[in-house]
C-alpha cells in the first residue's frame, strides 16, 4: 500500500542546555528514533522518500531526520562543561543501528543542513557558543563518507542576527525571507553550495531555509530558475505538515523538535497525523 505522504522531523545538535529530554537535543534524538521504531514508523533518506513519493511507490509510515545550522555534535562526540558527555547524532544513529538490528526496515539516514561560511560559524561559536570549536567543518567530509549522514546546505551565513555583517544587500539580520534579490540569492545559495562541494567532497541536493523563512523570490522565482543547475533538488521550510505529492518542492514542509513536538506523546501524534 502507498501512503499519500511523509514526515519530516528536525532537531539542533548544538541544543545542549541540561540532560533532560526538552534540555537536551541530544538525549531527545535518541529517544525520538526508539520512539520511531516502536511505532512502527521506518526512517529513510529524504533523497529516497521523494523518489518514491513521486513514483507512487511510497510505504506508509516513512519518516526523514534532519538537523539544523551544522555543529560538530552532528557527527562527532563532545565533551559539555556542565552536561558532560554528548554522543553527537552520529554515534547516536549507530547504537540505534546496532539495537535494532539490520532487518529493522530502516534506511537509516539523516540530512544535516550547515551553515557554510567558516567565518560566520566561527564568529557564532566565538559569540554564542563561549568559543569551544563546536562548529568547524573538519568532519563534513567523513560525515558523508559515512553513508549515515549528508551535508547539506543551510545557506552561507544563515542571516544570523549575532553576526557583524550578513549577505543582506543593508546588513538586516535575523530574518531569511530579506534576502530577495538575485545577488543575495547567489551569495546565500550558490556560494554556500561551492563551499560545502569543497570542504565536504559532495554537492549539496537540499537547502534548508534558515528558520524555515523564504523570501517569495527565492522560493517562487530563483529555486526554480537556478536551483537544478546547482545541484538543488528541493528546499525545506518549517510547516508542521507531511510532504505529499501536492508539496511545493522549494517548500517542503516539516516539524522541528522543541516547537511541533515536546514529548514522545507528541511525536505519536504527528505520526498518526
Ligand atoms: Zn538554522
Amino acid at each position: 500500500m502507498t501512503a499519500p505522504g511523509f514526515k519530516v522531523l528536525a532537531w539542533h545538535s548544538i541544543n545542549v542546555n541540561e540532560n533532560t529530554y526538552n534540555g537536551n537535543d541530544q538525549i531527545a534524538f535518541a529517544e525520538d528514533l526508539r520512539t520511531l521504531h516502536r511505532s512502527g514508523a521506518r526512517i529513510w533518506p529524504l533523497a529516497d522518500a521523494l523518489s518514491a513519493l513521486h513514483a507512487g511507490t511510497l510505504p506508509e509510515r516513512i519518516v526523514v531526520l534532519t538537523a539544523d545550522d551544522g555543529a560538530t555534535l552532528d557527527f562527532l562526540p563532545f565533551e559539555h562543561p556542565v552536561c558532560g558527555s554528548q554522543p553527537g547524532f552520529y554515534r547516536t544513529l549507530q547504537k540505534f543501528a546496532d539495537e535494532v538490528g539490520p532487518d529493522a526496515g530502516h534506511r537509516l539516514h539523516a540530512s544535516c543542513f550547515a551553515i557554510a561560511s567558516p567565518e560566520a560559524r566561527a564568529e557564532l561559536d566565538r559569540k554564542d557558543f563561549l568559543g569551544l570549536d563546536l562548529w568547524h567543518d573538519r568532519w563534513w567530509a567523513d560525515a558523508n563518507a559515512s553513508g549515515l549522514i549528508a551535508v547539506e546546505s543551510h545557506s552561507w551565513d544563515h542571516n544570523h542576527p549575532s553576526l557583524d555583517r550578513s549577505c543582506q544587500r543593508d546588513n538586516r539580520r535575523g530574518d531569511f525571507r530579506l534576502i530577495d534579490t538575485e545577488a543575495e540569492c547567489r551569495a546565500e545559495v550558490d556560494q554556500a553550495s561551492d563551499y560545502i562541494e569543497l570542504r565536504a567532497g559532495r554537492r549539496p541536493q537540499f537547502l534548508a531555509y534558515p528558520w524555515g523563512h523564504a523570501s517569495e523570490y527565492l522560493v517562487r522565482e530563483y529555486l526554480p530558475r537556478f536551483g537544478p543547475g546547482l545541484g538543488l533538488s528541493a528546499a525545506l521550510g518549517c510547516d508542521p505538515i507531511a510532504v505529499t505529492s501536492a508539496s511545493d518542492r522549494w517548500m517542503l514542509p516539516r516539524f522541528m523538535f522543541n516547537h511541533d513536538w515536546k514529548s514522545a506523546d507528541d511525536l505519536l501524534a504527528i505520526l498518526r497525523s
